[in-house]
C-alpha cells in the first residue's frame, strides 16, 4: 500500500480547545446523516470539516438502492431536514429518485459538497489521544480531533445461505445492487423475500415480467400506503402560508409515532388497532380465503417492521404471479428447487433478503483507548451509549448507531437530533477547554441495563417473530422507549454521564 502523509497531517497533538483553533472534524459517509452533520456543524461555527465518502457521489442508501418501485414509507414532509423543508414534494410518500434529488439540492444549496472527498473510503481509525488517526483506502494518513461516523444502518447486503446459490445459470442480484442493464420484460423472474423491499419490487415489476415467482418464508404484516399526488395549488399554499409546512411535518411525526411506535412499545390497544387495520386491508385486497390464509402472519403486527404497500397484494393475484410458500431447498442451475421437489425455472433471480445490520461502520477498523477494537467491544452485540457514543472511544460519535430509534419513523429527524447533541457536547468542550469526551463506563452500563429491562415489553420481543431488530442472542437491539424521549435526551444531554478530561501533559 502506498502510505503517504498529507500536508495537514500529524501536526495537531494538542487540544483544539486550549490552542484556540477550530477542531478538525472527520465525518464518514455522505448520506442524509453525513450531509446533515456537515450543514449543521458549519451553521454552528465549526468549519474545519472533512467528509470521507467511499462512492463518487452523495446519497447513501438512496444512491445504493435504485430498484423499481423504490419509495419511502415515511411521509415526505416528515422525511426531510427540519432546516430545509420542501414545499415541492410531488407525493405524500416520495419515490427514490426524488429523495436523492432533494438530498443533492440541499447539499448544493448549503455548499456541503465542498467538504467531501469522494471515492475515499476509510479503512482505519486509531485513537492517539486526544486525536484520531484516520487512514484512507488510498493509504493517506491524517489526524482529526473528532470523528463522526455517518455510515448508515442498512448498508451491506445479506445474501441468503441457500445451497447452490452460485450455481444458478441465469442472472441474479441483490435488491441493493440492482442491475439496470438487464431487462425484465417477458422474463421468468423469481424473488426471494417478502419484506418492505420485495413488496415494492413485486408491485413495480409484476406487470412487466413474463412470470414471477414470489418465494415467501414468512408472511409480513402489511398496511395500505395512502399515496397521494400533491396538486400545484397545494404546493402553492405550502409556499405561501407561514408555518404550514412545519405544522404538517409535526403532524406526520405525531401520526407515525402515535400509531406504530405506541403499538410496538406495549400499548396493547394500539397494537390491536394496527393489526385489525392490516387484517381489514388484507380482506379487502385478497378476496380468495386460501391465498389470504397463506399471507396472514401468525405473529403480532409490529413485531417485524410494519410494511406500508398498496401494490403488493394486487400484484400477487395477477395471472402471471405465483406465491411460493414451500421452503426453498436449493438453487439449481435452472432455478429454485423447493421442498416439494419442484424446480421453479427462472431466467432471473432477485434477492430481496435484507442487510447485515450489525456492521454499522465495520469493516473499517476502529481502535479506541488501550488498543480496544470496536469489533471486539461489539463481540456480543453492537451497543452504544444513547445510540451515539462508546466508552473507550473518546471523541467518537456515531449517527444512527446501534440501539437507535429504527422503527417506522424518520431517520433524518433522529440523526438531526443526534447532531444537535454532538454540537452541544462540542460547545461544552470549547467552553470548559477540555480535550477528551467519552461516556462513562458506569453510565453506559446503567443505560444499557435499563434498555434491556424495558425492551422485553415491546412486540419486537413478545410478538413471536424473527426480525433484523434482534441481535445474535435473540434480544431486540433497538431503542425501547418512545422516539419523543430520545429526542429529549438529545436536546438536553446529561453531561454527568460523560467524562470530560483536559489534555494530559507528559512530564
Ligand atoms: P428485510 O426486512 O430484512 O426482509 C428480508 C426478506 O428476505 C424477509 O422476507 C426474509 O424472510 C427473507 N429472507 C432472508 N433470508 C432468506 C432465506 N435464506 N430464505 C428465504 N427468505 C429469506 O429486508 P428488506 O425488505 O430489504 O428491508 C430491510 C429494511 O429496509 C426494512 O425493515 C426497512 O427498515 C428498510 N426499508 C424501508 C423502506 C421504506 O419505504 N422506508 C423500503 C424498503 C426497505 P423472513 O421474514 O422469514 O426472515
Amino acid at each position: 500500500m502506498n502510505m503517504s502523509v498529507s500536508g495537514k497531517d500529524l501536526q495537531p497533538t494538542g487540544a483544539w480547545t486550549t490552542e484556540g483553533r477550530q477542531p478538525r472534524i472527520a465525518i464518514i459517509g455522505a448520506g442524509f446523516s453525513g450531509i446533515g452533520a456537515l450543514i449543521k456543524l458549519r451553521q454552528q461555527g465549526y468549519t474545519d470539516l472533512t467528509c470521507f465518502e467511499k462512492a463518487g457521489e452523495i446519497g447513501g442508501t438512496w444512491r445504493d438502492n435504485h430498484y423499481p418501485g423504490l419509495s419511502c414509507d415515511v411521509p415526505s414532509h416528515f422525511y426531510s431536514y427540519s432546516f430545509a423543508l420542501n414545499p415541492d414534494w410531488k407525493h405524500r410518500f416520495s419515490y427514490g429518485p426524488e429523495i436523492l434529488a432533494y438530498m443533492n439540492q440541499v447539499a448544493d444549496k448549503y455548499g456541503a459538497k465542498q467538504d467531501i472527498r469522494f471515492n475515499c473510503g476509510v479503512t482505519d481509525l486509531t485513537y492517539l489521544g486526544p486525536q484520531w488517526q484516520l487512514t484512507t483506502e488510498q493509504g493517506d494518513v491524517e489526524r482529526f480531533d473528532l470523528v463522526i461516523a455517518a455510515t448508515g444502518v442498512l448498508v451491506n447486503p445479506a445474501y441468503p445461505d441457500i445451497p447452490g446459490l452460485d450455481s444458478f445459470a441465469g442472472e441474479q442480484w441483490h435488491s441493493a445492487r440492482w442491475r439496470d442493464d438487464v431487462p425484465l420484460k417477458g422474463k421468468r423472474v423469481g424473488i426471494i423475500g417478502t419484506g418492505s423491499t420485495a413488496c415494492q419490487i413485486v408491485g413495480a415489476i409484476a406487470g412487466d415480467v413474463g412470470h414471477l415467482d414470489v418465494f415467501q418464508r414468512t408472511p409480513h404484516w402489511i398496511t395500505s400506503m395512502p399515496q397521494k399526488q400533491y396538486s400545484a395549488t397545494w404546493r402553492f399554499l405550502l409556499r405561501r402560508v407561514p408555518g404550514l409546512q412545519l405544522a404538517i411535518r409535526n403532524f406526520m411525526r405525531w401520526l407515525m409515532e402515535h400509531t406504530f411506535a405506541r403499538a410496538t412499545l406495549g400499548d396493547e390497544k394500539q397494537q390491536k388497532r394496527v393489526q385489525d387495520a392490516c387484517l381489514a386491508f388484507l380482506k379487502e385486497q385478497i378476496p380468495d380465503p386460501e391465498l389470504r390464509a397463506r399471507v396472514t402472519p401468525d405473529y403480532k403486527a409490529t413485531c417485524k417492521r410494519m410494511i406500508m404497500c398498496s401494490d403488493y397484494y394486487p400484484a400477487l393475484q395477477q395471472d402471471n404471479v405465483e406465491l411460493v410458500t414451500e421452503r426453498i431447498d436449493a438453487v439449481v442451475p435452472e432455478g429454485v428447487k423447493t421442498g416439494d421437489g419442484k424446480v421453479h425455472e427462472l431466467d432471473i433471480l432477485l434477492l430481496a433478503t435484507g442487510f447485515h445490520v450489525s456492521d454499522f461502520i465495520l469493516p473499517t477498523r476502529v481502535t479506541g483507548e488501550n488498543g480496544l477494537e470496536l469489533s471486539a467491544f461489539w463481540r456480543e452485540a453492537p451497543r452504544a451509549h444513547r445510540a451515539l457514543t462508546f466508552p473507550g472511544f473518546p471523541n467518537f460519535f456515531m449517527l444512527e448507531g446501534p440501539t437507535g430509534v429504527f422503527g417506522n419513523t424518520s431517520l433524518i429527524d433522529i440523526s438531526e437530533h443526534q447532531i444537535d447533541c454532538v454540537i452541544a457536547i462540542l460547545d461544552k468542550m470549547k467552553r470548559d477547554q477540555v480535550a477528551v469526551v467519552a461516556p462513562k463506563q458506569e453510565a453506559y452500563e446503567a443505560y444499557n441495563q435499563a434498555m434491556s429491562r424495558d425492551i422485553g415489553k415491546s412486540t419486537w420481543a413478545t410478538g413471536g417473530c424473527d426480525s433484523w431488530y434482534l441481535d445474535a442472542t435473540g434480544t431486540p437491539n433497538i431503542y425501547p422507549w418512545l422516539p419523543q424521549q430520545y429526542r429529549e435526551d438529545m436536546l438536553n444531554p446529561d453531561f454527568s454521564e460523560y467524562r470530560f478530561e483536559p489534555l494530559k501533559v507528559a512530564v
